[in-house]
């Protein structure tokens, strides 16, 4: 290959090795190793240490593409100095994703508008930033999506795909149509799940209400079984964000 002053026959040796970064920055980072009297070894540290740490972002990107988690949920926009205590001395070991590593799972409980969905997506997040496969679907279209590849005789196979996510947070798991086919392919995913993959589930039913997502006692004990058997649950309690802000601003205006 012939290499010419431009160092495009470089750059063309650096794709086909796959260093983006190193062809977008050398001839910069060339300059300043000149002027800053760097030596080879030097320019080609900080270019080794540019490369990696854009492939890591690129990575964290596409896990964040991939996990369909909303953008803005993420920790840095979350007050946890309203959550209970409990919670917020449970929250930054959860998002170093160790409970990944053992199939564990997690339950967010409390009434609507407490930030359960807010909490577990910027976990989510957290635990994207760390290289975990994540994926966040509301409960009920889980279950639309396995209910149509049942009928199409695929759930194996959508059952396969969602295993390759180390955790599924599925939202608002009491807001699920209670038909019989609806609770029984909920009930196939919490069990294909079952101590080989972790879930995480917010919900505002406590356990004793989810008769009314299981139906009959046997299946509802089964699945809190499944689901509670290695789990942290995070009691979100406390007033509604959502009517903190309306009523703050009320105030403001009157
Ligand atoms: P839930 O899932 O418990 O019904 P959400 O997580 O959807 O509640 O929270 C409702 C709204 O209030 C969202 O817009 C969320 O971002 C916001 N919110 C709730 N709790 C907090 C908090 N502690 N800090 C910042 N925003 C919050
Ligand atoms: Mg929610």
């Amino acid at each position: 290959m012939k290499h010419n002053a431009k160092g495009d026959g470089l750059d063309v040796l650096l794709r086909a090795l796959r260093l983006p970064s190193f062809v977008a920055c050398h001839a910069d980072v060339a300059k300043q190793a000149e002027g800053q009297g760097w030596n080879f070894k030097q320019y080609l540290s900080h270019l080794a240490e540019q490369e990696l740490a854009e492939r890591k972002q690129r990575k964290i990107d596409r896990l964040t593409r991939t996990s369909k988690l909303p953008r803005e949920k993420i920790l840095s926009t979350f007050d946890l100095s309203r959550m209970p205590d409990k919670v917020r001395r449970q929250v930054p070991s959860l998002c170093e994703g160790d409970f990944i590593g053992r199939a564990e799972n997690i339950l967010a409980f409390g009434l609507p508008g407490r930030g359960k969905t807010h909490l577990i997506c910027a976990i989510g997040h957290e635990l994207i930033k760390r290289g975990y496969k994540v994926l966040f679907i509301p409960a009920y279209s889980l279950v639309q999506k396995l209910l149509i590849a049942k009928r199409d005789l695929c759930l194996d196979k959508e059952l396969r795909r969602l295993d390759r996510f180390d955790a599924i947070i599925l939202d608002d798991i009491g807001y699920i149509q209670q038909e019989r086919e609806e609770m029984e392919v909920l009930f196939t995913f919490l069990g294909e799940r079952y101590e080989r993959r972790s879930v995480m589930i917010t919900s505002n039913l406590v356990f004793s209400q989810w008769d009314k997502i299981f139906k009959d006692p046997m299946t509802t004990a089964a699945a809190i079984d499944r689901v509670i058997h290695h789990a942290t649950i995070l009691e979100i309690n406390g007033s509604s964000y959502r009517n903190d802000v309306a009523s703050k601003l009320v105030k403001e205006h009157t």
